[in-house]
């Protein structure tokens, strides 16, 4: 049985904790490895390293920086088939989206962010004989926390960053999705970076805690559920440290009677079926205008129901696993509770096959603001259909909820499109397509959604504090 650990000062760091998880693949959940739990001496030596590493590379130049982790990226596109594979195995996604979308997206912050390391500056000021410059610098230790749906990527948009402006780093991936993480510290390692620089921890909740509360982690960055995003806070809160959130949302998706409903149905297709609608931006709330509702649905339901589900590692395949039993069950609790409240299953709505976590995607129709399936975050392949009259009412049903990550407009009419996207009260906005998430803009969450950015120039202001240097020239 393979074991997994974490990755400190390059090296393997096996944990003295007696605690062990087992990796499971979610297709058929057969225990694939047995993984340590890193409990407070790990993360001690983890976040020692890291600190010890930080003088080293903080020195560094951004041109210096950035060139390391250009071969970082290149590393992780030679290996893409064999990591994108490994990905396929903890989260039982599709291969065929892993291949596509998994690696490259990591890659493309490592390069993107290799490239504004050395472009980073401060301003300069005139004052009168005087003058006053800033300098951007990095926190220190970071943490970094992730979930399990997009295991490399969100190790990638956290470290990529976070190593650019200069900073060292401790990780700690989902307890069930640890793998890519562990080798992206390996090739780390192999392609130059210096030790201590990028840390793995393995483990749980337990693990994490230990990282939030650590007095020599200067920031934490979270993706997660809301409810971990609380926790988080509050532990980092005891010596002040930053904090981004990248957390749960149920977003609106509102589809005008003048959009074309060929790229509407695929949208929503794409905004509640990718990886199983395990992503945290899904726009689980479809808003169809009355006038085009049947259409719509009838053009949804036939799209939807040809979906390939099956086994992950099939490039055929088009729907997975979920990551686990607890998780599919919990999702099948949701379609009951939404069939109990009076929604109507358009198609989908039961398990898949006799091994593993599949359940077929699912349409409701005739749903309610009210119901559960469309207040709470169910992550998994549920789409609830709505219907509304005019704009005002869906603006104001559309913001009625908690949380603000996202949000989607489908029309042809311009001055509608840009009218809804300024009241929509979420991170991002698509009009005319869906979950699309490029390096080069801004991600990130309204309201309980999260705080702070990840992606862009943006994200480098939450890995980095400003220092200001006032000179006299004369005597005082
Ligand atoms: P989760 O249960 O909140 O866990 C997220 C991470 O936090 C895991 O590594 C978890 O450890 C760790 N953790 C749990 N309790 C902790 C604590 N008290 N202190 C420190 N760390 C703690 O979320 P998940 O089930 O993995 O992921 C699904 C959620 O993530 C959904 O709500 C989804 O919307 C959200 N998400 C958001 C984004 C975004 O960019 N906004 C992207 C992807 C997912 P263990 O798992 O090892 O126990």
């Amino acid at each position: 049985m393979k074991r997994l650990h974490g990755v400190i000062d390059g090296k393997p760091f096996p944990s003295e904790a007696s605690d062990t998880i087992p990796i499971l693949y979610p297709a058929t959940n057969q225990v694939q490895a047995e993984m340590d739990v890193a409990l407070e001496r790990e993360v001690d030596a983890a976040v020692d390293a890291a600190a010890r590493a930080f003088p080293i590379w903080r020195r560094m130049t951004g041109t210096e920086r950035g060139r390391i982790l250009h071969r970082i990226a290149d590393r992780l596109r030679r290996e893409n088939d064999d990591l994108a594979m490994m990905e396929v195995m903890d989260t039982g996604k599709p291969i065929s989206e892993a291949n596509q979308v998994d690696v490259q997206s990591g890659a493309d912050a490592l390069e993107f962010f290799a490239g504004v390391a050395a472009s980073m500056t401060g301003d300069y000021h005139t004052l009168g004989d005087n003058y006053a410059y800033t300098r951007c610098e990095p926190l220190g230790v970071v943490a970094g926390i992730g979930a399990w749906n997009y295991p490399l990527q969100i190790t990638c948009w956290k470290a990529a960053p976070a190593l650019a402006a200069g900073n060292t780093m401790v990780m700690k991936p989902s307890e069930l999705t640890p793998q890519t993480t562990i080798r992206f510290a390996e090739i780390c390692h192999q392609e130059g970076l210096p030790e201590g620089v990028f840390n793995v921890v393995t483990g749980d909740h337990r693990t994490g805690q230990h990282l939030c509360q650590h007095p020599h982690v200067r920031k934490v960055s979270l993706t997660g559920s809301v409810a971990t995003g609380k926790r988080v806070m509050r532990d980092a809160a005891e010596t002040l440290k930053h904090v981004t959130l990248e957390l749960g949302g149920k977003s609106p998706l509102i589809i005008f009677p003048d959009a074309n409903l060929g790229n509407a149905v695929k949208a929503t297709m794409l905004a509640n079926f990718y990886t199983q609608g395990e992503i945290c931006s899904n726009g689980t709330r479809v808003f169809v205008h009355q006038d085009v509702i049947q259409p719509f649905t009838e053009m949804l339901r036939s799209a939807t129901e040809s979906l390939v589900i099956g086994d992950p590692r099939d490039p055929k395949t088009e729907v997975g696993s979920l990551i686990s039993e607890s998780h599919a069950e919990s999702v099948m609790q949701y379609i009951q509770a939404g069939r109990d409240q009076g929604a109507d299953l358009v198609c989908g709505g039961q398990r898949h096959g006799e091994v593993g976590n599949f359940v077929t995607p699912t349409i409701f129709s005739g749903c309610d603001d009210s119901m559960s399936i469309v207040q709470e975050e169910i992550f998994g392949p549920v789409l609830s259909l709505l219907t509304f009259r005019d704009e005002d009412e869906v603006l104001t049903r559309a913001n009625a909820t908690p949380y603000g990550l996202a949000a989607g407009v489908f029309t042809n009419d311009l001055n509608r499109a840009h009218r809804v996207t300024a009241e929509l009260e979420a991170g991002t906005c698509w009009i005319n397509t869906y979950n699309i998430t490029p390096v080069e803009i801004p991600f990130g969450g309204y309201k309980q959604s999260g705080m702070g950015r990840e992606n862009s120039r943006h994200a480098l202001s939450h890995y980095t504090q400003l220092k200001t240097v006032y000179v006299e020239t004369g005597d005082l």
